[in-house]
């Protein structure tokens, strides 16, 4: 029997079955949790148990503010709106939902594998005056490659700017730690860790003073009005928490993903694999193979019942060629070419060999393709 074989775990992760019962049990509580009786009582524990959860999953300090929005784009929108800065700084290769935030941001280069260049980045925070904002992704969704947090911030606070990390592909990858890493804000999303779609959170320092982006209602301590979806809240403490439990799997996860770089590349000498010399998240491989557009590939291994994607596919299910290589400065040739493989939690060796098995066969038809085009001329 032919089964889906899921490679997308960038694009979101599958529910966990411990989540999905923190989930429906949240769902038969009747309480709206800003009600005073006990229903209500027992609905914003079960909010307050979550925000405790995350908190500890990223080690943000107890005094942490963390507001739970609808998804990672409205922590990224909130983090950028609500701080009111007079310049926003981020990088090139940041996700659409940090680059289209705001009108006004001023990007910053990156280097050829998308990592920020801090000197280019001490230029710009010398060259302004008044409040910056910097905001850089831990981990790039398209390659996974990890920026230098740690140097971005301690850089950033020189200049008194504040420093929003985009931490979203990076959890339950890669320890994120609020403290060590010195930022002020950190953006987290639920489904990205086996965690319910629609739920997020922006998790920020005490000092951070924020401006509401609902305010109607009070909730999220004035920050975030509206009813909390306390099922996906609920459901999403639980994957910050196994998340983090579960953090050394990802050997097991790192160990196929090298296997199957290894074998694609010793398969194919013009096969490339994207940033694979600097250090990326274990689960990520971002491959082009020459000559065969990312939407052939992508439709060949669909109908393998192979589930990939071409670059970010959280943007309304388009396929465009990647603005991250763009920005890394390769050319379309490559961009136009890589498909990437993000594996996880439900990947056992055979999903890692039935893709591998499907990319060759690909390669070879296309290879005779051309041969035969080259024999008619
Ligand atoms: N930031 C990054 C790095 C992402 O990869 C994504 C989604 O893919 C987002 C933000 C947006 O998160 P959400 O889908 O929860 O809105």
């Amino acid at each position: 029997m032919s089964h889906t074989v899921y490679l997308d775990h960038n694009a979101t992760s599958p529910l966990k079955a411990e989540v999905k019962k923190a989930v429906i049990y949240a769902m038969e509580i009747e309480g709206n949790p800003s009600s005073v009786h006990g229903a209500g009582r027992k609905a914003k524990r079960l909010v307050e148990d979550a925000r405790e959860q995350v908190r500890v999953a990223v080690n943000a300090p107890k005094s942490a503010q963390v507001i739970f929005t609808s998804c990672g784009t409205e922590a990224n929108t909130l983090a950028l709106n609500g701080v009111n800065p007079v310049r926003v700084l981020a990088s090139a290769t940041e996700h659409a939902s940090v680059l289209g935030a705001r009108s006004d941001i001023e990007s910053i280069p990156v280097d050829a594998f998308g990592r920020v260049d801090l000197g280019h980045l001490q230029t710009m925070l010398a060259a302004g005056d008044g409040h910056a904002l910097v905001s850089v992704m831990m981990a790039n969704n398209e390659t996974g490659v990890l920026q230098h947090i740690e140097d971005i911030a301690h850089l950033a606070h020189r200049f008194g700017a504040l420093v929003h990390v985009d931490g979203i592909q990076a959890l339950g990858k890669v320890n994120v730690d609020f403290l060590s890493l010195g930022i002020d804000m950190l953006s987290l999303s639920a489904h990205k860790i086996g965690g319910p779609l629609g739920v997020g959170a922006l998790i920020a320092s005490k000092d951070v003073k924020l401006q509401a982006s609902n305010r109607g209602g009070g909730q999220g301590g004035g920050l975030r009005g509206g009813t909390e979806n306390v099922s996906g809240i609920s459901g999403f403490g639980v994957a910050a928490e196994i998340a983090k439990s579960e953090l050394v799997g990802m050997q097991n996860v790192k160990a196929l993903r090298d296997h199957l770089e290894a074998e694609i590349k010793a398969f194919a000498e013009d096969a490339t694999v994207i940033a694979d010399d600097v250090e990326r998240l274990p689960n990520t491989s971002f491959i082009s193979m020459a000559g065969v557009s990312a939407e052939t590939q992508l439709m060949t291994m669909d109908l393998a019942g192979i589930c990939v994607s071409a670059g970010s596919a959280c943007s309304s299910g388009k396929s465009k060629s990647s603005l991250v290589l763009k920005a890394m400065g390769l050319g379309e040739d490559i961009a136009k070419t890589a498909i990437r493989v993000s594996l996880g939690h439900t990947n056992k060796k055979n999903d890692v060999d039935h893709f591998i098995s499907a990319w060759k066969d690909l390669y070879q038809r296309q290879a005779r393709k051309s041969q035969n085009n080259t024999a008619a001329v």
